[in-house]
C-alpha cells in the first residue's frame, strides 16, 4: 500500500505553502505499541514513557550491602497533550493532537491541512509496519480540514 496520489499532491502543495514543514510521522513504536507521540506542529513530546509511582510495580533487589531498584516504565499523557476534533467539508469529523502550545495560537486552514496530511502520512507508516488499523482511503484522501469543533486536554473525544 503507497499514499493515494491525492494525498501525494497534497502533500507537495502543503509543503511548497509552508517551507518550513515537511509532512512526517510522529509516533513512536516499540513492540507493537504507541511509546511517544510527537506534536504535529512543533515537535514537543505530548506522550511518552516516564517511570512508574505505582509502588507495588517497584521491585528492590538486595544485591550484599546494597538495594538495587528497579522502576518499570509506563506510558504516560504530558500535561501539554490536547486533543482537537477536525470538522472536513463533507461533514465528516477526525480527532487527532497537538501540544497545548501550538493550540494556544490561531491554527491556521494550512497549519490544519497540514496536521491531517501528517496524519494520513502516519497511518501509511503504521500499515507498512503492519500496524494500525484499515485505512479508508476513499473516505479520507479528499476531505478538506474546514475547522476545529472540539478540543480536550483529557482524551475523552
Ligand atoms: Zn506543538
Amino acid at each position: 500500500m503507497t499514499l493515494p496520489i491525492e494525498v501525494i499532491e497534497r502533500i507537495k502543495v502543503i509543503e511548497t505553502r509552508k517551507q518550513d514543514k515537511v509532512v512526517k510521522a510522529y509516533l513512536t513504536w516499540k513492540n507493537n505499541k504507541i511509546v511517544a507521540v510527537q506534536c504535529k506542529l512543533c515537535s514537543s513530546d505530548i506522550t511518552g514513557l516516564i517511570e512508574t509511582d505505582d509502588e507495588n510495580e517497584i521491585e528492590y533487589t538486595k544485591l550484599k550491602n546494597t538495594t538495587i531498584k528497579k522502576v518499570p516504565m509506563t506510558y504516560a499523557y504530558f500535561a501539554n497533550y490536547m486533543e482537537i476534533k477536525i470538522q472536513f467539508d463533507d461533514k465528516t469529523y477526525h480527532v487527532t493532537n497537538l501540544c497545548k502550545n501550538c493550540l494556544k495560537s490561531f491554527i491556521t486552514f494550512e497549519e490544519l491541512e497540514y496536521v491531517y496530511l501528517c496524519d494520513l502520512f502516519q497511518f501509511e507508516v503504521n500499515s507498512k509496519i503492519g500496524l494500525g488499523s484499515e485505512i479508508d482511503w476513499e473516505t479520507l484522501k479528499d476531505r478538506i480540514p474546514d475547522k476545529i469543533t472540539e478540543t480536550s486536554d483529557a482524551g475523552i473525544i
